[in-house]
């Protein structure tokens, strides 16, 4: 055993663990998990668990169903709502790569494993990546059946304060139960629209923050269940206010520790690799669309009026555009945020398309246009024509259609999870297009 997991095993007999929660992501962006005894640690580190392919959505067919999943022993983490001081029954988690068995090689339907291969990409380029997501999430009251409403607990807006903010215990909750699992807590405001929250943490190498953002989705349900409340990460639960965006921060290190972003000369502290970066993410931003916003719902968010971008196009300033250049307090701040993904998406997935297309402008020398400080959203078409703007998808169709066509982006995720989205997708969409919805009825049942 390595000095980390070794470590693992002392921590698992300090604290009590009785059972570790294997868990891995499928190509959707789903959690999965296997729990095991903690006797088995050792094996799982030495030997690895199997478990049966098939059975996980997108990943394969039941004649090559034999998988194995390798624990990462740095993620290593026990779940505070399971584990109470000197009770039994303990539980904690490790984060697994999954392991094709008939070859003993990485699993390439394993989006952990694709998100690695887009930062094996960065580091033979001579970088590190970094990233930090800003996931929202509203919190909605259960009815008599237990069953999610879109009913909010609270009518609070932009960084309001208690009473109004009657989330903010619940928040204070998330809060404790995030730093229990090592989460480093920057900041947690009421978000824009009623019921709706943001709580950011540190940023960290992207592998670390993919895996963060499956865990923070799951500590924001579960403590927000314990006060009965549903927590959604839906991306536009309710129509005609803001939805929920997962703001990306991005930025490139060199191996000696140095922001790669930054200039001191530029006129927007950006270097000539951070302009090229943001030139591929905005080359390939429609395709890229399919997998950070992967569902029917989330091109309900991305319409003009509700600070979500629509047009392709970057900023200094503004917040209608897709990539914005925040202010930055020090050097090593400086970062590209990349405004269109929501938090439904697979992070690994949307964190390998983004990096892929940055990597290749760099590699490319793409150049970036100006930066648009003007409001986008009230840009007529021939306006946006003028300056070359075009729009990001207007739904998954068109998204994935971008997707089919973008040789790229496809690489980025690999031939298998490209075809096994790709198809996931298609299906997703046609069975939205074929239904018949409440808006439809109203419309038109009594009108013809
Ligand atoms: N909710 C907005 C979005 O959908 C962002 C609002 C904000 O962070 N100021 O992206
Ligand atoms: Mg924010
Ligand atoms: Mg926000
Ligand atoms: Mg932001």
């Amino acid at each position: 055993l390595s000095a980390v997991e070794q470590n693992v095993l002392d921590e698992i007999e300090d604290k009590g663990i009785d059972f570790l929660r294997l868990q891995f992501t499928d190509i959707l962006g789903t959690v999965k998990n296997v729990s095991v005894p903690a006797t088995q640690a050792e094996k799982a580190f030495t030997e690895g668990i199997y478990f049966d392919g098939s059975s996980i959505d997108g990943f394969v067919r039941i004649q090559e169903s034999d998988m194995r999943l390798k624990p990462d022993p740095e993620t290593f983490a026990v779940l505070p709502w399971r584990t109470r001081e000197g009770q039994e029954g303990g539980a904690a988690r490790l984060i697994c790569d999954v392991i094709d068995t008939s070859t003993g090689e990485p699993f390439e339907g394993d989006p952990r494993g694709v998100l690695k291969s887009a930062l094996e990409r960065a580091s033979d380029m001579g970088f590190e990546v970094n990233a930090a997501p800003e996931p929202e999430f509203f919190l909605f009251e259960h009815d008599e059946e237990g069953r999610a409403t879109t009913k909010t607990n609270d009518a609070g807006g932009y960084f309001d304060l208690a009473p109004k903010d009657l989330a903010s215990d619940v928040r204070r909750d998330i809060i404790y139960g995030l730093e229990d699992m090592g989460f480093e807590i920057e900041a947690s405001h009421h978000e824009v629209a009623e019921g709706q929250h943001e709580i950011n943490f540190e940023y960290d190498d992207a592998l670390t923050t993919a895996d963060n953002v499956g865990t923070f989705r799951t500590v924001v349900r579960a403590i927000a269940a314990q006060h009965d409340l549903h927590a959604t990460f839906m991306p536009k639960p309710i129509p005609r206010i803001n939805g929920s965006g997962m703001h990306t921060h991005i930025s490139l290190f060199t191996e000696d520790g140095e922001n790669a972003f930054h200039d001191d000369d530029d006129e927007f502290n950006l270097s000539e690799e951070a302009k090229q970066f943001t030139a591929g993410i905005l080359e390939h931003a429609p395709a890229i669309a399919a997998v950070t916003n992967p569902t029917v719902n989330s091109y309900k968010r991305l319409v003009p009026g509700y600070e979500a971008p629509v047009y392709v196009a970057w900023s200094d300033r503004n917040r209608s555009a897709l990539i914005r250049k925040p202010a930055a307090r020090v050097p090593a701040a400086s970062r590209i945020e990349a405004r269109f993904p929501d938090p439904s998406c697979n992070p690994y997935l949307a964190f390998a398309a983004l990096i892929h297309a940055g990597l290749d402008g760099i590699e490319k020398e793409l150049d970036c246009d100006d930066p648009v400080r003007e409001n986008i959203y009230e840009f007529d078409e021939a306006k946006r024509e003028e300056y070359g703007i075009e729009t990001l998808p207007s739904n998954l169709g068109e998204a994935i259609a971008e997707l089919e066509e973008d040789e790229l982006v496809k690489e980025a995720l690999g031939d298998h999870v490209a075809e096994k989205f790709i198809e996931a997708k298609k299906t997703e969409y046609d069975e939205y297009r074929i239904d018949v919805s409440q808006w439809e009825l109203d419309q038109y049942l009594e009108t013809f």
